[in-house]
């Protein structure tokens, strides 16, 4: 039999113990569907402040203490562990002073990133290559997720390229936002531990600064993103490709995409435990019951007849919501309720508060992060809209498809691959898509989306067609495995 590929998994945030976005789904999702799949999976991840040692029992490693110079600073960390099953562990790189703070990546006081983001992310694409070899574990391939680990490729093909413990080692480079790059001052550059001969056209150099993705993504063996739509769209015009098209044009025989998947044990209304009533396809009254909480909850009052529309996300330009404000006084003359969680820019919140202050009796407002109003979203609205700019996979679209909470999208990235139109003649479709990037095309599209929600007997079917769809990660795992095999042959 041949031996198990060891793979580690690197990722700047996993679900549940630390979440920005989807990435944190994924880079949990993922590596469990992997190991079921017969791979070796070691996830590294940083020790947060939110991540509670005692909750989750976190083990030391021993022999994992390691010590990096970043420029003038030697810099301390070591490794924490957790087993999740007998192929899958998780290891917490710690270091108080980069990571014991109380965001990930902003600091939740001034909304600002943290000045030392850089350094942050040097010490941990360092640090778990230096850790790996203070314990021996091994890795075939490392697979790297956004800019924060874009270093690691780099570091294998030069400072690591003739250490026997990584000449062998490949790696694979996936975009999950094409729009966060890790841009830094080229002032910095003496921080990263490489030679000026890589801060060039083909290195680093992104208009005279760093740029930790567009490394990444000349540096790794293979490149791969959230979708194949996506794929698509960031080689073809800046407008998705912000700079890098030109770079991933070059790499185009390289890049994948491979869709995201669901994990159905966390995302599924039958055994969601965050929502007051489960349900599936053959009981949807009781998703009547999801929605009465969920108005409740919003102080909004409940009518069978008039469709709630959900949204959970982040409030940050590619979302779509200068288009919801386009549209708002519009929207508003339509007989709907819009219920809205999200965090994120100022402008966006204030907007989103000025129209609940404006229609108190249609619109709900929940400014911050709440996993379990997440759940009660999904499960209680009848719609969920999704007008993003551009979306590189975009989870939440496929977690309202199984909960019969109708997606209404604009057809880019993932969200053009999972949704399919709905069809009224033929009753086949999942959901409602819009293609121009403009307030006529959405409100067409939610006009469409209430004028089916009336007829019930339609509305139905098309709740159905979305439970039955099946986005688990089995198949996209097989894609990665796939990919792992070939690379390492
Ligand atoms: P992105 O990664 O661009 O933010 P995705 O649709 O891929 O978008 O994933 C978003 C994930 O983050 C989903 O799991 C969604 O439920 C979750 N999420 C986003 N905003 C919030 C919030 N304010 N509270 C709870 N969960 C949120």
């Amino acid at each position: 039999m041949s031996k198990k590929i060891e793979l580690f998994f690197i990722s700047s945030e996993v679900s549940p113990f630390s979440k920005t976005g989807g990435l944190a789904d994924v880079s949990y999702a993922l590596p469990k569907e992997l190991q079921k799949q017969g791979i070796n999976v070691s996830i590294f991840t940083p020790k947060y402040a939110v991540i509670d040692d005692n909750k989750y029992n976190l083990q030391d490693v021993p022999n994992s203490e390691f010590q990096i110079q970043i420029g003038e600073k030697l810099l301390e960390g070591k490794l924490k562990s957790l087993q999740i099953e007998e192929n899958l562990k998780v290891y917490f790189v710690v270091n108080d002073h980069y990571y014991g703070r109380s965001g990930l990546y902003v600091d939740p006081v001034s909304n600002s990133d943290y000045s030392d983001n850089m350094e942050r992310f040097i010490f941990f694409s360092r640090g778990i290559l230096e850790a790996a070899k203070k314990i021996n574990l091994k890795p075939h391939i490392i697979h790297c997720n956004d800019w924060q680990t874009g270093l690691i490729p780099v570091y294998l093909k030069t400072l690591y390229s003739e250490d026997p413990f990584y000449n062998k080692t490949k790696s694979i480079y996936t975009i999950h936002n094409l729009a966060y790059q890790g841009i830094f001052d080229k002032g910095e550059y003496y921080k990263i531990g490489l030679s000026w001969e890589f801060f060039s056209i083909d290195g680093f150099e992104f208009y005279d600064r760093i740029n930790f993705m567009k490394a990444g993504i000349i540096f790794a063996d293979k490149i791969t993103t959230v979708s194949e739509k996506y794929a698509e769209e960031i080689c073809s015009s800046v407008d998705y490709g912000y700079g890098l098209e030109g770079v991933l044009k070059n790499r185009k025989s390289d890049l994948y995409g491979i869709l995201n998947g669901v994990d159905y044990t966390n995302w599924s209304p039958s055994r969601d435990k965050y929502i007051p009533k489960k349900y599936n396809s053959r009981d949807l009254t009781k998703k009547i019951l999801n929605k009465k909480e969920l108005l409740k909850r919003f102080n909004l009052p409940f009518d069978e007849n008039i469709p709630t529309i959900g949204i959970i996300s982040r409030l940050a330009d590619q979302k779509g919501f200068d288009l919801i404000e386009a549209a708002a006084d519009e929207l508003m003359q339509m007989p709907l309720q819009l219920v809205v969680l999200g965090v994120g820019e100022q402008k966006f919140q204030n907007f989103l508060e000025r129209l609940e202050a404006q229609y108190p009796e249609k619109v709900g407002i929940y400014i911050g992060f709440s996993e379990e109003l997440a759940h009660l979203i999904e499960a209680g609205s009848d719609m969920f809209l999704m007008p993003s700019r551009y979306e590189p996979c975009g989870l939440n679209q496929l977690y309202s498809l199984k909960y019969g909470t109708v997606p209404i999208v604009r057809a880019t990235g993932g969200l053009d691959d999972s949704i399919v139109q709905f069809n009224r003649d033929e009753q086949s479709g999942t959901g409602f898509k819009f293609y121009e990037y403009n307030r006529d095309a959405l409100l067409n599209a939610v006009k469409l989306a209430l004028e089916i929600f009336k007829d019930k007997t339609l509305w139905k079917k098309l709740m159905i067609n979305g439970m039955k769809q099946d986005f688990s990660w089995r198949n996209s795992a097989k894609k990665y495995v796939k990919l792992y095999k070939n690379l390492i042959k």
